[in-house]
């Protein structure tokens, strides 16, 4: 069992990124279903303002803390996260799995364009994973995108519609197919070369999300949660 740590009700997993990978692992060569949320500070907040979010992600078998605020809020609360698990890591163990054993691939969303380039660049570095199917994230219906994942069975259904969309889109569908099915947010428009992830040093120094935002200055609206979350921290305990 891993380890659990409580921060505004929600139990996120503590643990390595290298334990959970090979949890991962073992689940999807068991073929077990299952749901993970990779959850920030701004995910944090609208869980806390919306009841029925906040339960629907709770269905995940597991909540990692994606983000350097989610492991401060740890440490004021004196019960210390081990580290961070972002959702681009954990996808790209995915697909590192994918490619050891030939598993079945889905990706949904993202810009039509974006998408495209993400099969592309999938392909190429990992060509033993099957890729059955992707969808751009800008759809009318999701009944197309629902009979072709329980058509085809992936191992792994990887989901990048921002949050709350995909958590919802998940908890819908997850048991279609068992797969292991997970919440990758802005993961595609990095795999497809249209955004950078920050330097491994400043990852190191935990200030990618200040590299995020001098890349991309539009960001900034998507900061205002921070100070949000942080007062609700100091009030709660
Ligand atoms: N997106 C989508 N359909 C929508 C809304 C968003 O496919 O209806 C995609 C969007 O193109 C982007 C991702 O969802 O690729 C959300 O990225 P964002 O940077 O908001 O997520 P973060 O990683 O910051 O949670």
């Amino acid at each position: 069992m891993l380890n659990k740590i409580t921060i505004l009700e929600l139990p996120f997993i503590s643990t390595t990124n290298q334990a959970f990978t090979q949890l991962l692992e073992q689940r999807l060569t068991r073929k077990q279903n299952t749901f993970i949320v990779t959850a920030n500070p701004e995910i944090a907040v609208y869980a806390y303002d919306h009841p029925d979010y906040r339960n629907l992600i709770k269905t995940a078998d597991y909540i990692t803390p994606d983000g350097i605020g989610i492991i401060k809020a740890g440490q004021m609360l004196n019960t210390p996260l081990v580290e961070r698990i972002t959702g681009f890591d954990t996808l790209t163990s995915l697909l590192e799995i994918a490619n050891k054993y030939s598993l079945k691939v889905y990706l949904l969303g993202a810009k039509p364009e974006i998408i495209q380039k993400t099969v592309t660049n999938i392909q190429q570095k990992y060509p033993k994973l099957k890729l059955v199917g992707y969808h751009d994230g800008y759809f009318q219906t999701e009944q197309p995108i629902m009979e072709q994942i329980t058509q085809t069975q992936p191992d792994i259904v990887a989901v990048a519609l921002g949050f709350p969309k995909q958590e919802e889109f998940i908890a819908k569908y997850r048991t279609v197919s068992p797969s292991t099915w997970i919440g990758v947010g802005g993961s595609f428009d990095v795999l497809s070369g249209s955004v950078k992830r920050a330097p491994t040093f400043i990852q190191n120094l935990h200030l990618e999300w200040l590299y995020r935002l001098l890349s991309h200055p539009t960001r900034l609206k998507r900061f205002g949660a921070l100070p949000r979350f942080l007062k609700l921290i100091k009030q709660k305990h």
